[in-house]
C-alpha cells in the first residue's frame, strides 16, 4: 500500500512539464506495484489503459491541473476502477436464504483454502440472524475432517451430521441433508473435500455431490495467498462447480488478497465476506471499498492519524498513538476517535480514511452517517471502564456483555458487534504498524 503512495510521490515529485509524460511515469510505478500485489497481468494492463484515457479527457475539461490535484485524480480513478472490478455484482447479494424452507449452501475450495472453518462461521452468521442451520461433513476424503467439524459445530452450537465409516462422499451428503430437511432446518451448509491440488477426481467428485446436492448457493472458497494461481483455479472450479459466490480467507495474513480480483474477473462472480482470523466469529462482509482501499494503502492509519493531530487534543491523541506504537488499538481509543471525527465538520474526507466507513457514506449520505456515529458513540458510552479498556475480545468471551451494552444503549447486538468489528479492524492495523517499526520484535503480537 505505503509503496503505492510513494510510487505516485517519487513520480510527482520527478514530475514534468509535459502532462502525459507526468501520467506515464505515475502509471508505470503504479502498475508495478499492483503486479507486486499479485494483481493479474492483464487486468493491470486493462486498468492502465482505462486510467490514462479517462485522465486524458479529465485534462481536456481544465486548463491547468497543479501535481496536487493530478495526484489526487490518479489515486481516486485507481481506486474508482478496482473498485469497479470486484464489485462484479454492483454491491447486491448473490443469494439470500429464505426462512422456513431448506437452503442448501454448498462450500468447495482447495485442501486447506479455509473450508471447513468458513462453513462454521457462515453457519454462526445465519445461526445468529435466527435462522435454524445444519452442517453436513462431505469429507470422506480425508482422516479427521470429521472431527474438525464436529469440535467447531460444537464450540459453536452448530448442530451436524457426518459419518466416521461412510466413505462415499454423495451418500453422506444425500443422508444429511434428507435428515435436516425432515427436521425442518432452513439452512444446510454442505463441506465437501478440497483434496490437494487441481486432481480431475476431485473435479468429477464435485460434479457429483453437487447434482445429488442440489445446492440453491456454491460458495468458492479461496486462501488470500494464492496469487496468480487464482484466476487458473477459480476457472476450473467455476467449471466443475458453478459456484455463485466467493469467500476469500486469511486476510487478517500478510496477503493482500490480489489475486482475488483476477478470481472475480474471470469468473464474474462476487466475493461475499473475507475470514480475518481462526476464531468462528471472524468474518466480515466484503466490501469492495475497504478490501481496495487496504491493497492501495489508503485508509491507513498514519494517514488517519496525520489529520486527526492537527485538530485534536493533543493528550488524547497522544495516548492512542503510543497504543498504536506497541501494536494496541482499545475501544477507548476507538470512542475517543469517533469523538474527534463528530468534532470535526465534514465527514466525508475523514470518513474516506477508517475502513469501513467511507463505504458506508458512499452508501447511506453524510446525514445517515453522523447519525450511526452517534448511534456508535452510545453503544461505547454503555461500556464500562473495564470493557473500554480492552482490546474488546472480553466481548467475544462473553456474548452477555452485548446484549447488556445493546440494551443500555438503546441499540441492537448487531450495532454492537459492528463496532467491534470495526475495533478489531483497527486493532489489526495497528498490529501492522508496530511490525512495520524498524527493530520491530519478530513474531505475531497479542493474542
Ligand atoms: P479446508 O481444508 O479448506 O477445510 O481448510 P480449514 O478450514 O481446515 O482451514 C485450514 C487452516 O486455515 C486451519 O488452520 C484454519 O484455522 C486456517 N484458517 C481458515 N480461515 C482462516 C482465516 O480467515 N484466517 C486465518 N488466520 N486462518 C484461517
Ligand atoms: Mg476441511
Amino acid at each position: 500500500g505505503k509503496r503505492i503512495n510513494s510510487a505516485v510521490n517519487n513520480a510527482l515529485s520527478s514530475a514534468q512539464s509535459d502532462y502525459s509524460t507526468t501520467i506515464d511515469n505515475m502509471l508505470k510505478a503504479i502498475t508495478t506495484a499492483l503486479l507486486e500485489s499479485d494483481v493479474n497481468i492483464q487486468l493491470v494492463s486493462r486498468l492502465r489503459n482505462n486510467i490514462k484515457s479517462k485522465l486524458m479527457e479529465s485534462k481536456g475539461n481544465t486548463k491547468s491541473v497543479s501535481n496536487g490535484q493530478t495526484k489526487k485524480l490518479i489515486q481516486k480513478t485507481v481506486y474508482d476502477e478496482l473498485c469497479a472490478l470486484v464489485d462484479c455484482n454492483d454491491g447486491q447479494e448473490p443469494f439470500r436464504p429464505k426462512k422456513k424452507q431448506s437452503n442448501i449452501i454448498m462450500f468447495v475450495g482447495l485442501q486447506g483454502s479455509g473450508k471447513t472453518t468458513s462453513c462454521t462461521k457462515l453457519a454462526v452468521y445465519y445461526s445468529k440472524r435466527g435462522f435454524k442451520v445444519g452442517l453436513v461433513c462431505a469429507d470422506t476424503f480425508r482422516a479427521g475432517a470429521f472431527d474438525q467439524l464436529k469440535q467447531n459445530a460444537i464450540k459453536a452450537r452448530i448442530p451436524f451430521y457426518g459419518s466416521y465409516t461412510e466413505t462415499d462422499p454423495v451418500k453422506v451428503a444425500a443422508e444429511g441433508i434428507a435428515k435436516f430437511k425432515k427436521e425442518k432446518f432452513e439452512i444446510i451448509i454442505v463441506d465437501t473435500s478440497g483434496r490437494h491440488h487441481q486432481e480431475e477426481s476431485l473435479f468429477q467428485e464435485m460434479v457429483e455431490i453437487s447434482r445429488v446436492v442440489k445446492p440453491n448457493q456454491t460458495i468458492m472458497v479461496l486462501d488470500a495467498s494464492i496469487g496468480q494461481a487464482a484466476e487458473q483455479q477459480s476457472k476450473a472450479f467455476k467449471e466443475s462447480s458453478d459456484f455463485g459466490a466467493i469467500i476469500l480467507t486469511k486476510m487478517d495474513g500478510h496477503a493482500r488478497g490480489g489475486g482475488a480480483i483476477s478470481a472475480v474477473a474471470a469468473t464474474n462472480t462476487p466475493i461475499i465476506f473475507i475470514g480475518t482470523g481462526e476464531h468462528i466469529h471472524d468474518l466480515e462482509k466484503f466490501s469492495p471499498q475497504s478490501f481496495i482501499s487496504k491493497l492501495l494503502g489508503i485508509g491507513d492509519m498514519e494517514s488517519l492519524f496525520e489529520t486527526l493531530q492537527t485538530v485534536t487534543n493533543k493528550e488524547d491523541t497522544k495516548a492512542t498513538m503510543e497504543n498504536i506504537q506497541q501494536g494496541k488499538f482499545t475501544l477507548l481509543d476507538f470512542k475517543k476517535q469517533m469523538q474527534t471525527i463528530m468534532k470535526m465538520g465534514p465527514l466525508s474526507n475523514i470518513a474516506q480514511m477508517i475502513p469501513g466507513m467511507g463505504n458506508m457514506m458512499n452508501q447511506v449520505g453524510e446525514e445517515e452517517t453522523s447519525r450511526s456515529m452517534k448511534k456508535m458513540v452510545y453503544v461505547l458510552d454503555s461500556m464500562t471502564k473495564e470493557e473500554l479498556e480492552s482490546d474488546g475480545r472480553i466481548f467475544i468471551d462473553e456474548p452477555s456483555r452485548m446484549v447488556r451494552v445493546a440494551r443500555g444503549s438503546g441499540t441492537s447486538v448487531i450495532d454492537v458487534e459492528m463496532i467491534l468489528q470495526q475495533q478489531q479492524m483497527m486493532a489489526r492495523m495497528a498490529q501492522s504498524v508496530k511490525a512495520a517499526q524498524p527493530g520491530a520484535a519478530g513474531g505475531p503480537a497479542g493474542n
